[in-house]
């Protein structure tokens, strides 16, 4: 066991029998990087590029692109890095990119599909990032948003190492990936949960609405089985490509300590997190072994509700009473 508090986060993150589940920081900037690694953070999960550029009307240039990822890379030498391209569409609209006038931006041309409308944007997009990743000592990792089939994954992990970056992968945040994903994994280096996109498409309840928010509930056990199936799907593709094939969460999701209990139960291999959850997620698993987590993970898979599974896990945490 380790030394872990409610208060602060030391790193080299394990459970109660020494597991390692390694926690990441979800990042938008240099400066959200700078309060990550002082938070203790063993990388990063999520670097959300659109931010950077939200309020242009055109794309941002090589040199621009270069200095935004490379000013949160210098922050995590010789850690992990996970860099997201682009997500424009509903809720992260981008002038340059989207269409303000699509009847159902959730489902319209977002994250990868911009591709379809935009080409080239993603490729120059790829070079900024590897030629930050070259001035850089990060392990930088590259992903895509929306990637709902595994002939995606497939093109843009193509794009991504003929770009030079070698550790590809996508994000799991569409139904259809999460069922898919043992064909996704052929073809892809890694995967990340997007719990957030995940379960509102899952619950088929937009994300933004307040009155809908018992629904956009990740503990809802319909977006659980979506987890096990993304989990199970990489094992296949672990045991047939005999490559390693991570899943990490970086939904917010992963900054609930319960749920960050049930995710390593279910399989996933890394959690990201807004910094300030750090702490407490660690405390929390540093409290249960693998096997226990495992328990707990089929508790709340076979739970009737959302509330009975966060009910029915919290029950067996006294660290969170
Ligand atoms: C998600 O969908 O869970 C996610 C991490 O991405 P975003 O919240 O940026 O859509
Ligand atoms: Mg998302």
């Amino acid at each position: 066991a380790q030394a872990q508090t409610l208060a602060s986060f030391a790193g080299n993150n394990r459970l109660a029998d020494g597991y390692p589940v390694p926690l990441l920081a979800n990042v938008a900037t240099g400066a959200d990087a700078a309060k990550a690694a002082a938070a203790g953070a063993e990388g990063v999960g999520l670097l959300r590029t659109e931010f950077a550029f939200l309020d242009r009307d055109t794309e941002p240039t090589h040199e621009e692109q270069v200095a935004a990822y490379g000013a949160v890379f210098e922050h995590f030498a010789g850690k992990k890095v996970v860099i997201r391209t682009l997500d424009a569409g509903a809720d992260k609209p981008l002038p340059f990119l989207t269409n303000a006038d699509e009847p159902n931006p959730a489902l319209g041309v977002r994250g990868y599909r911009t591709d379809r409308t935009s080409p080239g944007v993603l490729e120059r997009q790829l070079a900024a990032i590897a030629a930050a990743a070259k001035e850089h000592e990060a392990d930088v990792w590259v992903m895509a948003p929306m990637i709902s089939t595994p002939d995606e994954a497939a093109a843009f992990t193509a794009l991504a190492h003929a770009a030079g970056l070698p550790t590809a992968g996508v994000m799991v945040e569409v139904p259809s990936a999460a069922l898919t994903s043992a064909h996704i994994l052929v073809g892809a280096d890694f995967a990340s949960l997007g719990t957030n996109d995940l379960t509102q498409y899952a619950m088929a309840a937009d994300r933004m609405l307040g009155p809908l928010a018992a629904l956009n509930d990740p503990w809802q056990p319909a977006v659980l089985h979506l987890i096990k199936a993304t989990c199970d799907g990489a094992a296949a593709a672990r045991a047939a490509t005999g490559a390693p094939k991570p899943v990490g969460v970086c939904g917010e999701s992963a900054a609930d300590p319960a749920l960050a209990v049930v995710l390593a139960g279910l399989g996933v291999t890394t959690l990201s997190m807004t910094p300030r959850a750090l702490p407490a997620v660690a405390a929390v698993l540093a409290t249960v072994t693998v096997a226990e987590a495992q328990r707990l993970a089929a508790e709340a898979l076979a739970a009737p509700s959302a509330q009975a599974a966060r009910d029915g896990v919290r029950a067996h945490l006294p660290i969170l009473d």
